[in-house]
């Protein structure tokens, strides 16, 4: 082996941690030997403990092997060796998953976090490493003008993002991120490389519905969008809100971003008794817009705007806390509109004004999301619902877990009785029932046929992979 290349490799780990990799392998793991595609870690590696933690420092789990791939010849072997060895594997990317299902117990993690690198195929074109995170590629494409709607937070990797569909604050004016997507790499259930290329059917499972489903998926490429100029945030706040206070709110909030241009994006957010509303847009200031601002105003207590941002800038405020947490963030129900919800929506406030360190989120989806030709050509089967719902926790004491999870547990109860049953992927919930269909609905059927074709032996599994 070329020493110097191998320990060139080893040092690229994107978490700047020190290897040592001529170290790695226990007796009862001899098979695991590192080379220049991939580094073993087992329990006890020092690098182990960093590699197989999450952003949610709610879960805890530990794999018998975590595989670091440097590329798709390293993820095959990993593949290949968990198939002799009969483990289950996981796929991590960023680990941002809510559920912690990019990891697992007593199986083998591999972990993506070094293929991450970015690469122009034309000015409109880039080829991703299922590991970069949002920040490092806003940061690369935006000071060329170019756009890929993703998500908010920074640190959220584009794979598992675009592999569950992909929301944000600019989806209503160009699709959910996998709608950009034209063509993946993966390393199957049998360690096999395969593209999307010639393979339709591979590309549209893996636009929302292989979140470690029935493959690793190494490279995304997408094709990119002019970047708009500038954006321009609007709060909304309301105090002290009653229940009555804080579900009219809501349903003039319903009323009111029906008519939401698709430069914009609002989110109806109750904290304790506090609503705040937020709206960002990135087009002019039309008519119709600023009738929606007075329209805000008119319910609200207080009112703020910042000044017009360029793009770049501006995606940073919602950039959030890039350093692990204790919490529980799950999808809470995707709707049509207030009607969805109207019969138990006093219920659900009610609980979340009273619990300190519990937010209820309404998010609008809509616009370009709905495009016909996106629909048919994604996995991501929610796209007739304008509105995607949300339920947070966060704690800092252990103490405080229980109740907050109990409450939080309440409250989807509220809903799942009231008839509130699709669920959006990347927020998984592990209580959801039938999340079969609350995730992929009419699509779950082909999923399996995917599964059935790249992983028949269900390598992939976790609590709620597509089984086939
Ligand atoms: C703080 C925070 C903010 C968020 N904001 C948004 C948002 O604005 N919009 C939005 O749509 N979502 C958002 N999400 C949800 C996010 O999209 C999902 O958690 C997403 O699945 C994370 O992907 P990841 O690769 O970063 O995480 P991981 O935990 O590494 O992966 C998530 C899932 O995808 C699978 N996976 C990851 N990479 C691969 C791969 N290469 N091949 C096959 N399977 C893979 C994993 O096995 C796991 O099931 C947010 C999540 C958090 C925690």
């Amino acid at each position: 082996m070329q020493r110097k290349k191998f320990m060139q490799l080893a040092g690229l780990s994107s978490l700047g941690i020190l290897l040592n990799p001529f170290k790695l392998i226990a007796d009862e793991l001899v098979d695991f030997k590192s080379n220049e595609h991939v580094l073993y870690y087992k329990k006890g590696d020092p690098s182990y403990e960093i590699l197989r933690k999450g952003f949610n420092k709610r879960i805890d789990k530990y794999p018998q092997i975590i595989a670091q791939c440097f590329d798709e010849i390293g993820i095959s072997e990993a593949v290949k060796l968990a198939i002799k060895k009969k483990m289950p594997i996981a796929v991590k990317s960023s680990g941002h998953c809510m559920e912690g299902f990019s990891c697992n117990n007593d199986g083998m993690v591999i972990n993506l976090s070094s293929i991450n690198s970015i690469e122009w195929l034309d000015k409109n074109t880039i080829r991703v490493g299922s590991a970069c995170t949002l920040s490092k590629l806003y940061a690369e494409i935006l000071p060329k003008g170019k756009y890929l709607p993703g998500g908010s937070c920074a640190g959220v990797a584009i794979g598992g993002l675009t592999l569950g569909g992909g929301y944000g604050l600019l989806s209503r004016k160009f699709g959910l991120t996998c709608d950009s997507l034209s063509v993946v790499k993966m390393v199957d259930g049998n360690g096999q490389i395969v593209s999307s290329e010639n393979n339709g059917e591979l590309l549209w499972g893996c636009k929302g519905g292989n979140n470690g489903n029935f493959g690793v998926v190494s490279t995304l490429t997408y094709k990119l969008h002019d970047a708009p100029k500038s954006m321009q945030s609007f709060k909304f706040r309301s105090f002290k809100v009653s229940t009555n206070r804080a579900k009219s709110i809501m349903e003039n909030w319903f009323t009111i971003t029906k008519n939401l241009p698709n430069d914009c994006f609002s989110a109806f957010v109750l904290n304790q008794q506090t609503v705040y509303i937020l709206l960002t847009n990135t087009g002019i200031q039309t008519g119709a817009f600023k009738k929606i601002i007075e329209q805000l105003k008119s319910i609200s207590d207080k009112s703020t705007q910042s000044v017009q941002q360029p793009l770049i800038q501006a995606l940073k405020n919602y950039y959030g806390k890039q350093y692990p947490l204790n919490f529980k963030n799950a999808s809470a129900g995707l709707y049509k509109d207030f009607e969805s919800i109207a019969g138990c929506a006093n219920e659900a406030i009610d609980i979340v004004r009273k619990m300190p360190g519990m937010i209820y989120q309404i998010n609008t989806l809509g616009g370009k999301i709905q495009q016909s030709d996106f629909d048919t050509a994604s996995a991501f089967p929610h796209r007739a619902f304008n509105y995607f719902s949300e339920l947070q926790t966060y704690w800092e004491q252990p103490s405080q877990q229980s109740k907050l999870l109990l409450r939080f547990q309440e409250v989807q109860d509220v809903f799942f009785k009231h008839g509130i049953k699709a669920q959006y992927r990347n927020y998984p919930d592990i209580n959801f029932k039938n999340w079969e269909s609350a995730y992929y609905a009419h699509n779950y059927s082909r999923l399996k046929q995917l599964k059935n074709k790249y992983d028949p032996n269900d390598f992939f599994r976790f609590e709620q992979s597509v089984r086939g």
